[in-house]
């Protein structure tokens, strides 16, 4: 197999498109796709500040490894989700990167700031750890890119990501999460643009660009992921484009250009309101917010555990370290 640019002998073949690239022309046909991607959707525009989630995992230390490439000057936003050895090899891996580049990072550490860890909240609260985790996550991703005036917040979300949740949104017919989903969410009563700009991308021609680009992340996955639904999605659309490449992408983007602008048009409350939360201010559709609900029942029942002293009292205000850029 030969490059389609320059002939030389190929490493990486991107079957759905029938291409095939060296090294070098491989890092350039992805990171010109993120830039694509960016353009189409207008994601990144003048005057922006641009918060990067980084997990420490491949796509989101690629997602950012590419926005630096593009010129692109964003500050990194790592959760410390205390979920033991996991959480601590992330931080390291995310710490390790930045520091090697001089990119800034923000930490919040889920277990200083609010009181408890993501898997002491769901023995508290008896529900699985993700339940608990993706509100939490949500929370704090749009909290601090407002307190910290951030305008844009991109995640590493790719085409095996984007296409399992379609499916299972599909699946089970959830209007409201089929009209929001997207590469680009505008910004809103507060919140911040959301942005993937990965979308398009394989999980595997990430992983391929983070190898070639010798990226250290983190190759081992939650503890909690094991049985994950999302899963499940994947190896069903694994399955399909295996025996028709390209299954992925026809049915993400084909949704997202002639499906979804109907749905958009036809269904009645895809808007909702949008208002602040009594307890912590963050913008929210109801009078508190899930996050201060999903608190005050775990703080309840982790004081009768024994987890918090008590008189321990929820404070909804995140706790942000800043590890500042040194290169
Ligand atoms: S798998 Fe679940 S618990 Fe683990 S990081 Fe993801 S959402 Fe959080
Ligand atoms: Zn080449
Ligand atoms: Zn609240």
């Amino acid at each position: 197999m030969k490059c389609s640019v320059c002939g030389a002998r190929a490493q990486v073949e991107v079957r759905r498109r029938n291409q095939a690239f060296c090294a070098e022309h491989y890092r350039e046909w992805f990171v010109g796709e993120v830039r694509r991607n960016i353009r189409r959707h207008r994601m990144i525009r003048d005057g922006d500040r641009l918060l990067v989630a980084v997990s420490g995992g491949k796509d989101s230390l690629v997602l950012w490894d590419t926005l630096e490439r593009l010129g692109y000057a964003a500050t990194g936003f790592h959760i410390q989700l205390g979920i033991g050895d996991y959480s601590r090899r992330a931080l390291q891996t995310t710490r390790a990167f930045a520091a090697k580049r001089g990119l800034e990072l923000l930490v919040v550490d889920v277990r200083e700031s609010f009181g408890l860890s993501v898997p002491q909240l769901a023995h508290a609260t008896g529900r699985a750890a993700c339940s608990g985790c993706g509100l939490v996550k949500r929370y704090l991703m749009n909290r601090v890119a407002e307190e910290e005036g951030f305008s844009v917040v991109a995640t590493g979300h790719n085409l095996d990501d984007e296409a399992a949740t379609l499916l299972g949104n599909v699946t089970h017919w959830q209007t409201d999460a089929l009209v929001r989903q997207g590469p680009m969410l505008e910004a809103r009563a507060g919140l911040a643009r959301r942005v993937k700009p990965l979308y398009s991308l394989a999980e595997r021609e990430v992983a391929a660009y983070a190898f070639l680009a010798g990226i250290a992340y983190q190759h081992e996955e939650c503890p909690h992921a094991v049985g994950a639904k999302s899963l499940l999605y994947k190896d069903v659309l694994g399955r399909l484009e295996t025996r028709m490449p390209g299954t992925k992408q026809v049915f993400l983007e084909q949704y997202l250009k002639k499906i979804q602008p109907v749905f958009k048009e036809g269904l009645p409350g895809a808007e909702v309101e949008l208002r602040r939360c009594e307890r912590c201010g963050s913008v929210t559709t109801s009078r508190v917010c899930a996050h201060c609900k999903l608190w005050e029942r775990a703080y309840s029942r982790a004081r009768k555990l024994g987890l918090l002293p008590e008189d321990a009292r929820f404070d909804p205000r995140p706790r942000v370290e800043r590890v500042k850029a040194s290169g």
